[in-house]
C-alpha cells in the first residue's frame, strides 16, 4: 500500500477475578515505549524487551503515575486517526488479542464517559470538529454500520433481527464488502452512541448464552465518513469518502 502507515500498541489490562484468586504474577513490565517480559520459571535468564510505538501500563489505577488511561490511549491513537480521516485517508483499527484480553474496553469502553474506549471518543470527537464547520461550500455526511462475525456467520448487529447470514462479496474496484449490511446515517454523537449501545446489547446476548463476559466474536464497527466541497469558481462538488473500521 503506497504510503500506509502502521502503528502498533500493546496494552496491560489489570488481572481478572480468576487471576487474582490464583495468585497470578505480573510479568510484564512496562517502560516508555517498551515492554519487558520476564519467565518466573527461568529466574536467571535476562527479561526481553519488545519496542512498540506505545506500551499501554493499564495493570494498575489511576493513582499510579504510570498508568494509562481510557483517554491517554484515544489522545495518542484515536486522535491521529481523526485527523487523517479529515486529511482524506482510509484509516483502521484493528484489535487483537485472546478472548478476555481487552480488545472491547479499548475499543469501546464502559458507560461511564472516563471508561469510553476509542470509538466513542472518536465518534465524539469527530462531530465536535464537524460542527465547528463554517464554511457554507463544506458539508459532511457520516454513516456507520456494525456488524459481527460469531461461528463463520455474518450478523447486522443494527438490525439484530436479520437473521444472521450476510453473504461476503468482493467488488472488483471498491473490495470485500458485506452485502445487505444496513448503514445508518447518523447526524449527532448521540445516534452513533445509541446504535452502539444497541448494537452491543446485540453482542452481549450471545456472551450470556456462553456464560463469558467477552463474546468470542469478532466485530467490525465501520464509519463511512464523506466531506463534500463545493467549488463557487467552477461550480463543481468533490467529494472524500473514507472508512474507519473498527474490531
Ligand atoms: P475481549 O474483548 O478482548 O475479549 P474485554 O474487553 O471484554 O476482552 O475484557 C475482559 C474484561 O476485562 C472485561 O470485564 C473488561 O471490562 C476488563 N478490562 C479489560 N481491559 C481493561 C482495562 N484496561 N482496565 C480495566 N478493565 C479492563
Ligand atoms: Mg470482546
Amino acid at each position: 500500500m503506497a504510503g500506509a502507515s502502521v502503528k502498533v500498541a500493546v496494552r496491560v489490562r489489570p488481572f481478572n477475578t480468576r487471576e487474582t484468586s490464583h495468585d497470578a504474577k505480573c510479568v510484564i513490565q512496562m517502560q516508555g515505549n517498551t515492554t519487558c517480559i520476564s519467565n518466573p520459571k527461568q529466574p536467571k535468564d535476562a527479561p526481553k524487551n519488545f519496542t512498540f510505538d506505545y506500551s499501554y501500563w493499564s495493570h494498575t489505577t489511576g493513582e499510579d503515575p504510570n498508568f494509562a488511561s481510557q483517554r491517554q490511549v484515544y489522545k495518542d491513537i484515536g486522535e491521529e486517526m481523526l485527523l487523517h480521516a479529515f486529511e482524506g485517508y482510509n484509516v483502521c483499527i484493528f484489535a487483537y488479542g485472546q478472548t478476555g484480553a481487552g480488545k472491547s474496553y479499548t475499543m469501546m469502553g464502559k458507560p461511564e464517559a472516563e471508561q469510553h474506549g476509542i470509538i466513542p471518543q472518536l465518534c465524539e470527537d469527530l462531530f465536535a470538529r464537524v460542527s465547528d464547520n463554517q464554511s457554507p461550500d463544506l458539508s459532511y455526511s457520516v454513516e456507520v454500520s456494525y456488524m459481527e462475525i460469531y461461528c463463520e456467520r455474518v450478523r447486522d448487529l443494527l438490525s439484530p433481527k436479520s437473521k444472521g447470514n450476510l453473504r461476503v462479496r468482493e467488488h472488483p474496484i471498491m473490495g470485500p464488502y458485506v452485502e445487505d449490511l444496513s448503514k445508518l446515517a447518523v447526524t449527532s454523537y448521540h445516534d452513533i452512541a445509541d446504535l452502539m449501545d444497541c448494537g452491543n446489547k446485540a453482542r452481549t446476548v450471545a456472551a450470556t448464552n456462553m456464560n463469558e463476559t467477552s463474546s468470542r466474536s469478532h466485530a467490525v464497527f465501520t464509519i463511512v465518513f464523506t466531506q463534500k466541497r463545493h467549488d463557487e469558481m467552477t461550480n463543481l462538488d468533490t467529494e472524500k469518502v473514507r472508512d474507519y473500521w473498527g474490531l
